[in-house]
Order: structure tokens, then sequence, then C-alpha cells
């Protein structure tokens, strides 16, 4: 096959891992940086170019696309399914996942458990958003972060109010949760790829900390899903469209609740902890998939 993968810096752990795993499988992988494709768009004459030279015969885009490039990196991976070319995440569904309060809706609708979530725009509304929530502790988000920056836990309701002025002041998206305490610090990242759950793990808060990502200091290690959690993982990525999924739950006393679910995510942590090959499995998915048409 013939491979692309549509990233911005071919050194990233996950890019280079790819590239790795599609030559071992026999594959010729080419990385684009995104900002790098331009296009041409006309009935029956759409193009995509990269420096000075189009871009054809592609088998298969994998989409790398961080936060910053979101709206141009889909855009160009939509000209590339618009071409024809096989993408084991679209651009629309990429798009869902980006935007957590749409995917937390998505969710929601088809019956997923999840943190009770509100948001609000108006600050003479907050008392009443606040209440429609529940009692504290709350954790606010900002609704495009990641890697656990702008989740700041409020442990009272003045607390709340302030971080919610404080972020509305910033005209910041940002999304209110109810605190799964439960959870104690930890949380369940699934990689599903294909509608199977493939790795997991259990990423565990520094000690003084409430978020478990890896980037805060949270430490990772291999874990048994149980079948609820294997069945709320696949659904989650199934609801948002997506054929590689990183789903992040919580452990609650009402069963696994979603918390997020992220198109691009990371294969280090990942194939640290579990040992397995998951990039491999992302390209042996692919195949099968050009395989069958
Ligand atoms: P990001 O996308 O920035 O990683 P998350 O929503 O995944 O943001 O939150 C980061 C971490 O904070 C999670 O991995 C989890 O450990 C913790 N966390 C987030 N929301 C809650 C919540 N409602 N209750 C308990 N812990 C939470």
């Amino acid at each position: 096959m013939k491979l692309a993968i549509l990233s911005r810096n071919s050194r990233l752990y996950s890019t280079r891992r790819l590239i790795e795993a599609g030559r071992l499988r026999g594959h010729a992988v080419r990385v684009l940086d995104p900002l790098r494709c331009y296009v041409r768009i006309a009935p029956g004459g759409l193009a995509i170019h990269y420096k000075g030279r189009p871009l054809k015969d592609f088998d298969a885009v994998i989409p790398r696309i961080g936060t910053h490039s979101a709206f141009y990196g889909t855009a160009v991976l939509r000209q590339f399914e618009m071409m024809g070319t096989y993408v084991p995440n679209p651009s629309d569904a990429v798009l869902r996942a980006r935007d957590k309060l749409r995917s937390l809706q998505l969710l929601a609708t088809a019956g997923l458990d999840m943190p009770v979530t509100v948001f609000g725009d108006n600050p003479d509304d907050t008392d009443d958003l606040i209440t429609m929530l529940g009692e504290p502790p709350h954790v606010i988000k900002l609704n495009e972060g990641s890697q656990g920056t702008g989740v700041v836990l409020a442990e009272k309701r003045s607390a709340s109010r302030s971080v919610i002025e404080a972020f509305r002041g910033l005209y910041a998206n940002f999304l209110v949760q109810e605190y799964v305490a439960e959870a104690q610090g930890a949380d369940l990242r699934c990689f599903v790829v294909g509608g199977r759950v493939v790795a997991a793990m259990r990423r565990e808060a520094a000690a003084g900390e409430f978020r478990a990502n890896l980037h805060r200091g949270g430490t990772a290690s291999p874990v048994v899903l149980s079948e609820a959690e294997e069945t709320t993982a696949v659904r989650a990525a199934s609801v948002l469209g997506l054929n590689v999924a990183g789903v992040d739950l919580l452990r609650s006393a009402r069963g696994p609740l979603v918390l997020e679910v992220n198109a691009s995510p990371g294969l280090e942590g990942i194939e640290a902890a579990t040992g397995q090959d998951v990039a491999a499995l992302i390209i042996a998915y692919i195949e099968g998939q050009i395989a069958t048409g």
C-alpha cells in the first residue's frame, strides 16, 4: 500500500512508530505536513499539491491532527476523502471528537454515561447553572483543552463561581462537571482500533494531583477492563465515527463514565505501559479495510 500520515512533525513518537510499523509491513509510507498541503476545489477537478507537486494515488491517509491545526488539517483530510482515499478516522469524526461539548451531547444521546456536565454563557445564569449540576466539588474544563491543561478542581460553590467567571473573562469555552471522587485520581485509557479495544492502561495521578494525564506526572500500568468498560469504550468510538480512538473512562460507583474520546491518541504511553505494538495493529486494520474495499 501507499500510505500517508498527516502529521505536523515526523519526529513525534506516534508518527515515527506508524512510519516504522507501515514500512515493516511492506508499505510505502510518507509523512505529510497538513499545513503544507494546499487544495483545489472545483467540480470534477479536486486536487491536492505538496511543495509544488500533486499528491495522488495514496491508498490510505492516517490523520494525526493536533489541536492547533485542526480546522485546516481536517479540511485537507476531507479533500483526501473526497478524492476517494481511505481514511480510518474521517474528517467529520475528528472534528466531532475535538469538541468536548458536542462529543458529550452525542454520547449522552446514545445512552453512554458520563460525569454530569453543564455549560452556560450568561453570568446572570451562573447560580442556577451550578444548581443544575449539583453539589461541589466540581471540575471546570476548557472545551478544547488537552493533556490536562485548563482542567480545574473547585471544592466549593464559591470557587466554582470564581473559576467560571475567570474563564468567561478570557472568552474561553468551558464546561463544568460533577467531580467523580470514586475514580481516586485515576482514569482508564482504552485504545480502540476497528471496533475493539486493542490495549488499555490505567493512569494514576501524581501525589497531590487529581488529573491522571501522563503529561502531568501521572503513571501508567496495564489494566484488564471489565466487560462493561470494554463495551463502553467501543461504543463511544463508534458513536463519534472513529475507527482509531483513545477513549478515557472513569471508574465510578454507577459504572464506567466516558470522560473524552481522542481522535489522535498518542502511542508512546500505551505502548510502553502495555507492551502492545499498537502502531502495527492500526496498520493491520487499515490493510484489512483496503482489502475488503
Ligand atoms: P484533557 O483532555 O485535558 O486530558 P480531561 O477531561 O481528560 O482533559 O481531564 C484530565 C484528567 O482530569 C482526567 O484524565 C482525569 O484524571 C481528571 N478528571 C477530569 N474530569 C474529571 C471528573 N469529572 N471527575 C474526576 N476526575 C476528572
